[in-house]
């Protein structure tokens, strides 16, 4: 490069498409066009000595095709960006001659570093690829692009030796050579310190001539062709040491650019980093100083918590790997709360803890069942027995117990009562509506607010892992598209199966063989075989009138006056209300009703005291203002001492308005509130039944009482029959099921069949009860479904007494299913139905023979005051049903 390349007149062109190489440049290309793979062979490839050609760049023309790509190599000085770019000698071509080329008029010499040849393959065209270095200026005097490839002729631009000594000389080149310098320096300095490079490019300021130093400068960067033109174009050397400079200096800036936006990057990240390195610290210190206040909220609480847990070994291992987990993780990145409320959940579970379990007495469970509950005698000895079992073999695999009956006969207090008898801890857990799975078993981690299900939540909650627990409802859990919740149940329930239990948000196996299950259910008939399988049964059919009233005297009032802040000295409830309660405020099986129409009234007398004492402690202010002016050390002390004394110093306080202290005093030895039935009308309202509700129901032939089995125990059921012109059709309402409708045909079957026996019908006595006639049939409350065969019975009784236009009794209800023949079948339910009666004020009960030995259970208070009627054919019920016998026999009379 120092020495003077000598440049011949005439010289072969490449041209440079949108491109410049400059002096001191280092490019590689790859010439595929046919004029430019010519040039290069004749040019380069065929002379024995170096040859030269020249590089002149051309202006994009619109229509420019790339034949060649070239690959570029960077100058020593190592810059970010090499040159790009693209050689394309197709315009030389003959045909595209036409086109119009805007060749530039100075160009570079250059010669071939490296020149290797290729073959391409399927078409066999010969490419070369050359490694160019541009050596020195020229200008073209004359350009010939007859042949192959163009030709020029030139005349060198660099200046001579004479020349340059004399610029040399110039002080402006001298100070722009300095400035230059000082700039070249920096750009090379700030390089070297990003990319770590030794000081090679240095040496090059010192050895390299400046003004071809600017050309290499600039033809590592990545400028605009206008700008590498008009550097081209640079010939006076002040000029281009000028231009360098700014081009230096431009690059310089945007490289410190750069820098400092990388650096603001850097600096938010550690930022955080910074954070945690604080919040590190701070930890230490508030160790250091035993300042343990957020303790829960910190890891190592939370591992110490979990340490306390008593996990068994391989769940231990389980929490151990989320915990690592959890450590890495910065509070406010997603999954870390989740993954802390699991760990929490996995520390708090009881995986040993349990309440101790005390030796039993089973004197003293019983005397505390007694204690709880009235009556229930069979269902308490049950217990016992339960008890007692479990006493000589606690680890025994006995049966689930599962309490059947309506709301309110204290099937969940006799749960909690189990409970304490064998001193664990008793826990509720609500089946009631559970359609989904995962309310039982959990939903998965991966779901967004999954949650345990209600049995570790549960647990998680009596912090024992031997609790009595109640699956409350259990009849009512149902299944649909999100699983069946009977069979997670099912899993719980077997003593082989819940060793394991597996919750699908706790992810690892809980053992439930600890738990002491008992259910409860209002009816039997709905859970499902498999589980009902696995418990035991115990009906708590409802209570009697009477029993209803022991159990308020005894525990209701109580207990509710004690809710309620009371007690016997405030408020009486006499047996004559609670008999009206029973009678005419409730109709239920239990006594839940019962209970909260008492504790309306307890609540209504708390009022009432309360008002009562606030007035009497303002007089009693009043009163001591007075008493002090008489300052009387023994009257003051008697002061305080109680409503009785009170009264006794009354007339030695003179001066005091009498009036005012006796109406205190009045309050203040106040009787007990008694509810009598003003009161009782004022808080509960008018009665919601009477005795005369059936008799008016039942004041028009076709009307007919029924008794039918609900899961709130027996329940009266009215059943209506009317006819209306027609075609002979059977209509039916009141939300019916299938089989009660199919009850509904048999009962118009049979009476059809018998109509001439039972003298029904139409004046003629045809016999064709239907003739131009429609029947009815309707089951008022028709919003409540209704289905069971039961009502066969109640069903032709109603059309008997339709057709016969007679009056069916209103004191008499009726159960049973009737075939077509007409016998009358056994039914369930009985004492609920029987008591259903009873407390409806019905005094005759017609019921299936084969029934009778049902009627042991019906407490014989009830039996005794009711006549039971058996029947064995549809005709004896018929013949109680009618006031003065069956139509039937009246008719066979005659
Ligand atoms: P269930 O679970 O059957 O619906 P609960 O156990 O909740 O009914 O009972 C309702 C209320 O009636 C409770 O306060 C309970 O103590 C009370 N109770 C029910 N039966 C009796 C009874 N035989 N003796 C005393 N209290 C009873």
């Amino acid at each position: 490069m120092a020495e003077p390349v000598e440049l011949p007149s005439r010289i072969g062109i490449l041209p440079f498409r949108n491109k410049v190489l400059l002096p001191g440049a280092i490019i590689r290309i790859r010439c595929t066009s046919p004029s430019s793979v010519k040039l290069v062979e004749q040019e380069l490839w065929q002379r024995e000595e170096k040859g030269l050609i020249g590089i002149l760049p051309v202006r994009d023309a619109a229509e420019t095709l790339s034949v060649g790509s070239m690959l570029t190599q960077g100058t020593d000085l190592g810059s970010s960006k090499n040159q790009t770019g693209l050689s394309d000698s197709h315009k030389l071509d003959g045909k595209s001659q036409q086109e119009p080329i805007h060749w530039h008029t100075r160009g570079v010499a250059a010669r071939a570093l490296h020149l290797s040849r290729g073959v391409e393959k399927p078409s066999g065209r010969v490419t070369y690829t050359v490694v160019l270095e541009g050596l020195c200026r020229f200008s073209v005097l004359e350009l010939s692009t007859k042949g192959t490839y163009s030709t020029a002729r030139i005349s060198p631009l660099d200046m001579t030796k004479a020349e340059m000594e004399r610029v040399e000389q110039d002080p402006d080149f001298i100070a722009l050579s300095r400035q230059f310098k000082v700039t070249a320096m920096e750009l090379i300095s700030v390089l070297e310190q990003k990319q770590k490079t030794g000081g090679r490019t240095k040496v090059l300021l010192e050895t390299v001539p400046l003004h071809k130093l600017a050309d290499i400068f600039v033809a590592s960067f990545e400028i605009s062709f206008e700008e590498q033109l008009s550097m081209l174009d640079a010939v006076d050397v002040k000029v281009r040491l000028l231009k360098a400079t700014e081009l230096v200096d431009r690059h310089l800036q945007s490289i410190r650019v750069a820098e400092k936006i990388t650096k603001k990057v850097e600096g938010q990240l550690s930022k955080s980093q910074k954070e945690y390195l604080l919040r590190q610290q701070m930890r230490a210190i508030k160790e250091e100083l035993g300042d343990n206040d957020d303790e829960d909220d910190d890891v190592a609480g939370l591992e110490r918590k979990m340490q306390s847990a008593g996990m068994p070994p391989n769940v231990w291992k389980h929490a151990q790997r989320e915990l690592r987990r959890l450590k890495k993780m910065q509070p406010q990145q997603p999954g870390y709360n989740s993954s802390r409320v699991y760990l929490e959940l996995l520390a708090d579970l009881p995986w040993q803890t349990s309440s101790e379990e005390v030796e039993m007495d089973l004197k003293a469970a019983k005397e505390r069942l007694d204690s709880d509950h009235y009556g229930l005698e069979k269902v308490k000895q049950r217990i016992i027995e339960y008890l007692a079992v479990r006493k000589l073999k606690p680890d025994a695999r006995g049966p689930v117990l599962c309490f059947v009956g309506p709301p309110g006969v204290g099937k969940t207090s006799l749960a909690s009562s189990i409970a304490a008898a064998l001193g664990r801890k008793f826990v509720r857990i609500s089946l009631g509506g559970v359609k989904d799975e995962a309310d039982i078993r959990g939903h998965r981690r991966t779901y967004i607010g999954s949650m345990p299900g209600r049995l570790i939540d549960g647990l998680k909650k009596v912090a024992v892992c031997n609790p009595v627990m109640l699956l409350d409802e259990i009849d009512k859990t149902g299944s649909d598209v999100r699983g069946d919740p009977a069979s997670a149940l099912l899993e719980v329930l077997d003593p082989e199966q819940n060793k394991t239990f597996n919750d699908h948000y706790l992810n690892v196996p809980y053992d439930l063989s600890k738990v002491i299950f008992v259910a409860t259910a209002n009816r039997a008939q709905p859970i499902p075989p498999p589980l009902l399988d696995r418990m035991e049964v115990i009906e708590l059919p409802g209570y009697t009138p009477e029993e209803k009233l022991r159990i308020a005297m005894r525990h209701l009032i109580p207990r509710v006056l004690d809710q309620h802040g009371l007690n016997s000295e405030y408020l009486k409830v006499p047996e004559a209300i609670v008999k009206v309660i029973i009678e005419r405020y409730t109709r239920e099986a239990g006594v839940r009703n019962l209970e909260r129409n008492l504790a309306a009234l307890a609540r209504a007398a708390a009022v009432r005291v309360a008002e009562q004492e606030q007035d009497r402690d303002r007089d009693r202010v009043a009163l001591n203002k007075d008493v002090q002016q008489i300052s009387s050390p023994l009257l003051e002390s008697r002061l305080a001492e109680g409503g009785g004394v009170e009264m006794e110093v009354i007339p030695m306080a003179m001066g005091v308005n009498n009036h005012e202290i006796s109406s205190a005093f009045r309050r203040v030895i106040m009787s007990p509130l008694i509810v009598d039935d003003e009161m009782l009308e004022k808080v509960l309202g008018p009665p919601k039944y009477d005795d005369k509700e059936t008799a008016e129901r039942v004041s028009t032939p076709g009307v007919c009482v029924g008794l039918v089995w609900t899961s709130f125990g027996g329940e009266v059921q009215f059943v209506e029959a009317t006819s209306m012109v027609g075609k002979g059709d059977l209509h039916l309402t009141g939300q019916l099921g299938d089989v009660i409708k199919e009850s509904a045909q048999i009962a118009l079957t049979w009476v059809r069949a018998r109509a001439a026996e039972l003298n029904l019908g139409c004046a003629q006595g045809e016999g064709n009860l239907l003739e131009g006639r429609d029947i009815h049939i309707h089951f008022p409350a028709g919003a409540v479904p209704k289905d069971g065969p039961s009502a066969g019975v109640t069903l032709v009784t109603s059309l008997v007494s339709l057709f016969s236009r007679r009056r069916v009794r209103s004191d008499t209800a009726m159960t049973g299913e009737i075939t077509l023949r007409g016998l009358v079948l056994p039914v369930g339910g009985i004492k609920d139905k029987v008591l259903a009666a009873h407390r409806n004020g019905l005094k005759r009960v017609i019921l299936p023979e084969r029934n009778l030995k049902d009627l042991v259970e019906v407490p014989p208070a009830v039996l005794a005051s009711m006549e039971i009627l058996l029947a064995k054919r549809m005709e004896d019920v018929l013949e109680h049903a009618f006031e003065g016998g069956c139509p039937w026999r009246q008719h066979s009379k005659l």
